[in-house]
């Protein structure tokens, strides 16, 4: 891989003079540096009402046994006041501050401090020092690929302290759902504010910076694009692929066990969520190098968006399935539980076949084989911010040749077994489905804008080629 990126950057280089015919029709790309009235508007909207529509998640399990208009219906009629809510609401507590404290740590000494071994010993598996894609201002950053080492390490200490040493109750995070909420919230704001600070006075890379004048866009949008401490802590890697995704699966865990602890079974539904969750979350990690590929490490800036998401939002909101199971133990015919387990596979084999073909595709500069075919693709060409020119191609046979975005179907597919492993009784599980759809949707859109300034001309002969972005035929 990291052959082919200097190939890439050389030959880039080499048509450093050739450029000028096509730069009319060619975009640097990035964040917008102008911030439409819309845009801002739906930061300070966010800005606003993301956290509380994470504590009012929360607390309509905690105070309303996941009845998500209840609490709504209970302030609007006057039978309770926003403080009868609040006064039942745990607080911040040190035992809480101090398990999220010792996590977090865990987690950076796991990144920071052990070079991957996996890859040494797990055959397919990349890890250790791998290359990110280039940036706008034409830098290829190292990353430390060591994620799958830190979730196995993780996942045997919780197996082994569940197991034999009980340090604590594998409860222990159900159990101090709402404490670790505030102190997740302080990171996520006080990783963004840093990155904010050092964004203006001591960027990683000053010419990947982007400063649009408006700050509550710049907050939450970002303004360095690769944010680092040192040479390894990368702040995007870190966030995105760390406290939150390992999180993941021991939340549903401490959810199982909660289970466990109060009905003397775990049912089916909550080991489907487990299980189908767990195969997305070991995805994630077994491909941590691609995910350097991927727009969050490609394209996005470090800001709240990211800070705060990764922190709060993903751990929150993304477990809520768990969390109603603990409340609502759904015990699945087995119809259900085989239609739900089909779909999380299928959605599943979907993104990931669709994700490994473009990973293939670009890994091989399309010198590879896509369903037993070489692929078929556009040749694109675009520009850094030095005025290098770069040649990509963009394929049009495979999955990517049904829809634009087919990774995004699939992930959507999984997501909405997820749903349907809960049951019918409540909305609040059914949350995650219309969140990924409206994030992937207009993911969606962001990218192909972004694409579009990046290819220009090139771009619109994609667009005709495969002509649908999620659904053949229909979107
Ligand atoms: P993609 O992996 O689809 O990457 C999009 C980029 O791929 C484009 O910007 C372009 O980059 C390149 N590209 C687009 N079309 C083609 C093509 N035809 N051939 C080759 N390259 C192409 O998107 P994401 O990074 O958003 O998503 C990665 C995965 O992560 C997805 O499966 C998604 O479902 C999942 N995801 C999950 C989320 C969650 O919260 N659970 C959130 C977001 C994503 P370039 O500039 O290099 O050409």
């Amino acid at each position: 891989m990291a052959t082919h990126q200097k190939r890439k950057l050389a030959e880039g280089r080499k048509h450093q003079n050739m450029q000028n015919d096509t730069k009319a029709s060619q975009g640097q790309w990035g964040r917008a540096w102008e911030v439409d009235s819309f845009s801002l508007a739906s930061i300070l909207f966010l800005l606003m009402f993301a956290p509380l529509t994470v504590y009012y998640f929360i607390m309509s399990c905690t105070h309303y046994q996941c009845a998500l208009t209840d609490p709504l219906l209970d302030l609007l009629t006057g039978n309770k006041h926003l403080s009868d809510i609040w006064n039942r609401t745990p607080m911040l507590t040190y035992r809480a501050a101090g398990i999220y404290f010792l996590w977090v740590t865990f987690q950076v000494v796991l990144y920071v401090f052990i070079p991957d071994f996996c890859h040494k010993f797990l055959p397919g598996y990349v890890g250790g020092v791998q290359e990110g894609a280039v940036t706008p201002a034409g830098v290829v950053n190292k990353y430390e690929i060591n994620g799958l080492q830190a979730w196995i390490i993780t996942h045997v200490l919780w197996f082994a302290n569940a197991s034999c040493f009980h340090f604590f109750s594998p409860t222990i995070i159900f159990d101090n759902w709402i404490p670790l909420l505030w102190c997740a919230n302080i990171l996520g704001y006080a990783v963004s504010t840093l990155a904010m600070i050092k964004g203006y006075f001591f960027p990683t890379n000053a010419k990947d910076c982007k400063f649009t004048g408006n700050f509550f866009y710049d907050y939450m949008m970002g303004i360095e694009f690769n944010p680092r401490i040192g040479k390894w802590f990368d702040f995007k890697l870190f966030f995105n692929g760390r406290p939150g995704i390992v999180a993941w699966t021991l939340i549903n865990l401490s959810f199982a066990a909660k289970q466990q602890e109060l009905y003397s079974e775990v049912t089916n539904s909550m080991i489907l969520v487990n299980v189908l969750q767990g195969i997305y979350v070991l995805d994630f990690f077994w491909n941590e190098a691609w995910y350097l590929k991927t727009i969050d490490i490609c394209h996005d800036h470090f800001g709240w968006y990211l800070g705060w998401g990764d922190c709060v939002w993903l751990p929150y909101l993304y477990t809520l399935q768990g969390l109603y199971l603990v409340y609502h133990p759904v015990q699945l015919c087995t119809t259900h539980a085989i239609g739900v387990l089909i779909l999380g596979l299928l959605g599943y084999y979907i993104f990931r076949t669709t994700n490994h073909q473009k990973d293939l595709f670009r890994r091989t500069n399309g010198n590879c084989r896509i369903w037993g075919k070489k692929p078929e693709y556009i040749e694109c060409s675009y520009m850094s911010v030095d005025g290098t020119k770069y040649y990509s191609k963009l394929m049009t046979s495979g999955f990517w040749g049904w829809a634009r975005h087919f990774n995004y179907t699939g992930d959507l597919m999984g997501s909405l077994a997820y749903c349907l492993a809960c049951g019918f009784e409540h909305i609040l599980p059914y949350f995650y489905i219309i969140y990924m759809t409206i994030l992937l949707t207009h993911r969606c859109i962001r990218d192909e804008h972004r694409c579009s300034s990046k290819y220009g001309k090139d771009w619109k002969r994609y667009t005709a080629a495969v002509p649908h972005r999620l659904l053949p035929g229909i979107f």
